[in-house]
């Protein structure tokens, strides 16, 4: 199949590359030259896991292509995919289409009868139905709207595409179903289960994956924050919980909230939605609201554990984007942390594998170094926010050592209190018996 891709972000990029890789002939489109021009220099816009070997791969055997003009991007295509961002508005979090608009605007021009027409950035419902009135408003006829919403990780984002729990397809014809299941054809053979339902289906169903998702999430950071209480062990009780196939053990690792470019946004847009449809998510506003105020409350559980000031204090994190084997840095629980404590007069230190660069750009008024021992070094306190391996393998002896004073704040409850505790350090979990027992 001939496919163009619009939007070479982690999603346009990710799925281009693996496209091409199951022998489709795919062209990226993205009309940010930087990247385009990157890309064509060999070069990765984002950083993740196998990403840049396969898409060499791909474009060395020329079934990858990239453009920053979008006639030559979508001229032949049979399927043209967008995967441009679709952020929370300001103010009402709705999900920003002006991206996803402007691109359909732009492929009317050039797009040909028999074109299947497929959004895979997560839209609101309806949103196919809007982009079918502005087709026949530019004068399109005889091209078929599809959605097929993607679920992949990022961090682990090609092996989510190429093995993925499902694919949904919303398609309201059988052409459109056809050409989407000749280009998945591939993982359809591996039986991938491939679920094919009304396009408004399709785009709920997206919003209702990762609202589950963050209500997970939020669960276990509030059953973390009742056994500080009571004294029992977060950890036991998701691997008790976890254990029985009804409950399912992913998601339920308690921290400090969820972040990314995902869940945030999409649940407020899923709110968003129901309002507009005159039906209250109770579940997930709650959720909304109970996710924030704990990505709020950091700041003050580090304050807590140095006893009650942080002026003058100096502070070294670990993990700056919002989950490791990424540098992203949208909605990362390191940004309200980090902002916190620079307010509050702490001197900040940190460290991340691969997001400093993406970090310097959000971040402002603090040092960042290259090595995790360098944020450690002479500092009051120590804050883990994100469970890259790298940080679970630490010399703890070497960081007490090289520290002023000796708190270990385990944001992701990566170490055990009598480990560090062995090593000379003082150290807190999230919901791992009395805060600072
Ligand atoms: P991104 O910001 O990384 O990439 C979007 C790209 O689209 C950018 O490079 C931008 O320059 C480009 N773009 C915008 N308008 C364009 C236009 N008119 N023509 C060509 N290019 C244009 O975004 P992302 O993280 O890849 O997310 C894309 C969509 O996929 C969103 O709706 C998101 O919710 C959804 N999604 C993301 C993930 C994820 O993990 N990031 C997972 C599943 C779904």
């Amino acid at each position: 199949m001939r496919i163009a891709m619009i939007g070479t972000g982690y999603v346009g990029l990710v799925s281009g590359a693996c496209f091409a890789d199951f022998g489709h002939r795919v062209c990226c489109v993205d009309k940010d030259e930087a990247k385009i021009d990157g890309l064509n220099a060999g070069k990765m816009p984002i950083w993740e896991p196998g990403l840049e070997a396969l898409v060499k791969f791909n474009a060395d055997h020329g079934r990858l292509t990239f453009t920053k003009d979008v006639v030559e991007g979508v001229k032949d295509a049979e399927a043209v995919f967008i995967a441009v961002g679709t952020p929370a508005r300001r103010g009402d979090g709705h999900a920003d289409l002006t991206y996803v608009f402007e691109a359909v605007r732009e492929l009317a021009k050039v797009i040909t009868p028999g074109t299947v027409v497929v959004t895979k950035s997560t839209v609101p419902v309806g949103t196919g139905d809007k982009i079918e009135e502005i087709l026949r408003e530019e004068g399109v006829t005889d091209v078929s709207v599809a959605s097929n919403p993607e679920f992949l990780r990022e961090g682990a984002a090609i092996a989510d595409f190429k093995h993925p729990d499902r694919i949904v397809v919303g398609a309201e014809n059988s052409h459109a179903q056809d050409v989407l299941k000749e280009i998945y054809r591939p993982l359809f053979l591996n039986r991938a289960p491939i679920l094919i339902t009304s396009r408004r289906t399709a785009e709920l169903t997206k919003y209702a994956a990762n609202a589950f998702l963050a209500v997970k999430i939020s669960f276990i950071n509030e059953i973390a924050d009742l056994c500080e209480a009571v004294d029992a062990d977060v950890q036991d009780v998701a691997r008790g919980i976890g254990l029985d196939n009804r409950i399912g053990a992913k998601f339920l690792h308690a921290g400090p909230g969820y972040g990314g470019s995902c869940f945030p946004k999409d649940t407020l847009a899923l709110l968003q939605t129901a309002e507009n449809a005159g039906v209250d998510q109770r579940i997930v506003r709650t959720t909304v609201k109970v996710n924030d105020d704990r990505k709020a409350s950091m700041v003050e559980r580090v304050e807590r554990a140095i006893g009650g000031d942080l002026q003058g204090k100096a502070v070294g994190v670990l993990g700056l984007a919002f989950k490791p084997n990424t540098d992203d840095m949208r909605d990362a629980p390191s940004i309200p942390l980090i902002e916190g404590l620079v307010k509050r007069g702490a001197k900040v230190r940190a460290f991340d594998p691969v997001a400093t660069e993406q970090a310097e750009r959000v971040l402002s008024g603090i040092e960042f170094v290259d090595e995790a021992y360098k944020a450690a070094e002479d500092a009051d306190v120590l804050v883990i926010v994100t469970e890259w391996d790298e940080f679970r393998a630490l010399d703890l002896e070497k960081v007490a050592k090289s520290m002023r004073g000796n708190v270990l704040m385990d944001l992701r409850n990566v170490y055990d209190r009598e480990e560090a505790e062995e090593a000379g350090l003082a150290y807190y979990g999230v919901g791992r018996g009395r805060f600072g027992k």
